[in-house]
């Protein structure tokens, strides 16, 4: 059933006892679980490796890389430029994200392998070609495959989706990046981390009653907010953190996404050992088994956690109420008890029309089985069901399962539509039925994210979180202010009724099956397949190589726009219907900077195109002097590129004939994926050179010939009026990012030595 790889688990644990022994000896002091991991998966352990947490950027080698089918297509069309016969690490792809909900699985799948048929093809035969495994559309969502197959205590995955995080459920440091660092791993680059800080989570007592694994976390959101895990790996231990199942675990780890945290870990233990059994993993737990002790945080952590992290909490898992948090954040965290008054002081709509259910965050067999559970009461106390309700398996081996064991059946026997096994209305994929799109609304799901818009693109939807049982039970009512835990139900026969608490096991007593997993082997020899790109797609385009550097100074640049004040990612390569392009990069290269403001007339998109003195749109100009065989100039200001990880932001500005990035400071990740594309990231040594500047501005750097670390540059204005003006610009680069730039890319650089041109 499972498709993981041993020979790779197995190097990963003889390896370990020696490795955390060093660890353990150079800093001369007990360890924590996920400091064992990160140490033993350094790309390069020299003795300046500096261990400081928060401040310095470390190297490291993980042992695999997952990617959704959304960011997958550009992270591999760069991967094929590398000129690597196959990956470097074990790798998968998973079709999850562009299946749209809308009657049921049956019929959403098969429109979804009709519109996407183009993105699929790709896929399906650059993931046979190059290595990697390749989950079907209708397999399941990313996280949940992964839990099944792929993670194992005390391993490191990257994953191009920011939920990636989930693997922590079963002791893996998961985390979620961009496009651009799942290429580096699977073309055999090391990865970069900001070494994180550590945040520990005790939990002790025990869950009973409609308590769950997921309002562990919605309570931590509460006490941590949104942003408060950012640059941080929250451990979970104690022995509440024991006696919770590996998926719910996984649950917790999931949601620690929505606290900003790089990733959230529990320590290996009997939980994780019975899971990795039942999913067809003894070997591995075998293996677990002899080196626990490497799996889990020393003694002297436990005892004393205050001296090991940089935050304790403490939560008592007898005295946690279930939470329902929202709307529109999820860190809005209310105890069930105080919700209705919530509700009604703060005027959300108090009729419930959707129950969600499923997920990657929350579609475990025991999930299931609780929440069907419920289901049945329903039925066996004639209550009618008020709200709509769907279920979204996480995975066909869990519908397969379900579908066998009879909850799907509970689902459907309270009006339950069972939608395909993908993301559908937790990202927005939803083609909801609903007399008006933008009425106030109140829904509750028990998935991750609740912004604005996320699941039906209505901003008037108040959208809440919960676990399984608290949206089923919810459904049932349809009513927000509804407390399973205490009020009664008027049901068929005009009595009050109560809700008994859930009840469920953790994993099935007959065991996991399935027929068809989804799952497509890559071929073992991948040389002679042909990647499928219809010449005709307006979303898959194959990229080639940019060229390299010419060798001399960059002169007779034409300034494309000064940005002024906020330019994130998302202003230089926005989202939204562009989505639908990030295989194209044609394509989506033409929202280039389409939502930075020009510092001249404060409007987006409406830059001087120097050579006819008319104003147009960004890309245009861009195209415009790129036809002419002109280079051109972004300048910004503060913290340039920040917020999403995409690579688009820095491949568009390259593919459209930008040479430099001129700004007063960068955003680390968006500076780096502009070196890696071979562009030219500076800042300005003096940030008021900014104002120097000027709209018709034609631009040289000069002294690239002697480009080296640490050397500044000069930039020279020359103004139409005929006065000039320069000023000196600094760099990060080091010698190997010189090198790429050099090539005209990072994987120009790989291409080179590996012998092609
Ligand atoms: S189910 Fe939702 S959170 Fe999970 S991977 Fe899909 S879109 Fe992301």
């Amino acid at each position: 059933m499972a498709v993981f790889d041993l020979d790779m688990i197995q190097k990963v644990y003889a390896a370990l006892p020696e490795k955390v022994a060093k660890v353990r000896a150079k800093l001369g002091r007990a360890l924590t679980v996920s400091e064992k991991i990160l140490y033993t998966h350094l790309w390069n352990d020299t003795p300046d490796t500096p261990y400081t947490r928060g401040k310095a950027y470390v190297d490291f080698a993980p042992d695999r890389v997952a990617m959704q089918d959304a960011t997958a297509q550009m992270a591999l069309l760069q991967f094929m430029m590398a000129g690597k016969p196959k990956v470097a690490v074990p790798s998968t792809v998973h079709c999850d994200h562009l299946i749209q909900a809308k009657t049921g699985a049956d019929n959403d799948l098969a429109i979804a392998m009709d519109v996407n048929k183009e993105v699929y093809d790709f896929l399906s035969t650059v993931s046979n070609k190059y290595g990697v495994g390749f989950w079907k559309p209708g397999a399941g969502i990313i996280h949940q495959i992964v839990l099944e197959n792929y993670a194992f205590p005390g391993g490191m995955m990257i994953g191009t989706d920011s939920h990636t995080v989930n693997a922590g459920g079963l002791g893996m440091v998961a985390i979620g990046v961009g496009g651009a660092d799942a290429v580096d791993v699977m073309a055999g680059m090391p990865w970069e981390l900001l070494q994180p800080k550590l945040i520990g989570v005790e939990l002790t007592g025990e869950m009973n009653g409609w308590t769950s694994a997921k309002d562990v976390i919605l309570k931590v959101a509460g006490i941590v907010s949104a942003k408060g895990g950012t640059g941080a790996i929250v451990e979970y231990f104690g022995p509440g953190a024991d006696s919770i199942s590996c998926t719910g675990k996984g649950t917790i780890c999931n949601m620690g996404a929505e606290i900003g945290a790089t990733t959230s870990i529990f320590e290996y233990g009997e939980a994780m050992s019975r899971y990795l059994r039942a999913t067809g993993r003894a070997q591995v737990a075998d293996l677990a088994d002899q080196v626990t002790e490497h799996l889990r945080s020393d003694e002297a952590v436990h005892n004393n956690p205050e001296a090991y992290y940089d935050q304790v909490i403490r939560i008592n898992l007898s005295e946690l109420e279930p939470h329902i948090n929202g709307p529109y954040t999820p860190d809005l965290a209310w105890p069930i008890s105080a919700f209705a008054k919530a509700v009604k002081e703060n005027g959300y709509p108090q009729k419930l029309e959707v129950g969600l259910i499923g997920s990657c965050t929350n579609s475990s067999y025991e999930d299931l089985d609780r929440a069907a559970s419920l289901a049945r009461q329903a039925v066996a106390k004639n209550l009618r069901t008020k709200a709509e309700f769907t279920v979204t398996p996480g995975s066909e081996l869990i519908r397969y399962t379900v579908s066998r064991d009879g909850q799907l059946a509970d689902f459907e026997a309270i009006g339950g539509v069972v939608l395909a096994n993908a993301c559908g209305p937790c990202i927005g994929q939803w083609a909801r039925h609903t007399d008006d799109p933008k009425r106030a609304n109140s829904i509750i799901t028990s998935f991750n994210r609740n912004f604005a818009k996320r699941n039906d693109g209505n901003p008037a939807t108040r959208s809440f979180v919960a676990s399984p049982e608290i949206v089923t039970a919810m459904a049932i009512a349809g009513d927000l202010t509804f407390n399973p835990l205490t009020d009664t139900l008027i049901n068929e026969n005009g009595e009050a009724v109560l809700l008994d608490p859930p009840t469920g096991v953790e994993l099935p007593p007959k065991g996991f099956d399935v027929e068809d997993a989804g799952y497509q082997s890559p071929a073992a020899d991948g040389s002679g397949i042909t990647v499928t790109v219809n010449p005709e797609s307006k979303r898959i385009e194959l990229l080639t190589p940019f060229a390299p550097w010419e060798g001399t100074d960059l002169t007779g640049m034409k300034l494309l726009i000064k940005a002024k004040g906020k330019c994130t990612t998302d202003h230089i390569s926005m989202a939204g219907p562009w989505l639908r392009f990030r295989g194209h990069l044609d394509n989506i290269s033409n929202n280039m900077l389409t939502g930075a403001v020009n510092f001249y007339n404060e409007l987006t998109n409406t830059v001087q195109n120097q050579l006819t003195g008319e104003f147009m749109g960004v890309p245009d100009t861009a195209r415009v002097y790129k036809a002419a065989g002109i280079g051109s100039v972004v300048f910004g200001e503060e913290n340039y590129g920040e917020g999403s990880s995409r690579e688009h932001a820095a491949m568009e500005p390259r593919h459209l004939g930008v040479r430099a990035v001129i700004v007063k400071s960068f955003a680390r990740i968006h500076e780096t994926n502009l070196k890696k594309q071979g562009m030219l990231g500076f800042t300005f040594v003096n940030k008021a050179d900014y104002d120097l500047v000027r709209q018709d501005d034609t631009i040289d750097i000069v002294g690239l010939t002697d480009f080296r670390p640490g050397k500044n540059l000069t930039v020279v204005l020359h103004h139409a009026d005929g006065t000039q003006d320069s000023f000196e610009v600094a760099h990060t680069y080091n010698e190997t990012q010189i090198e790429w730039f050099k090539a005209g890319s990072a994987l120009n650089l790989i291409r080179k030595q590996g012998g092609l041109a």
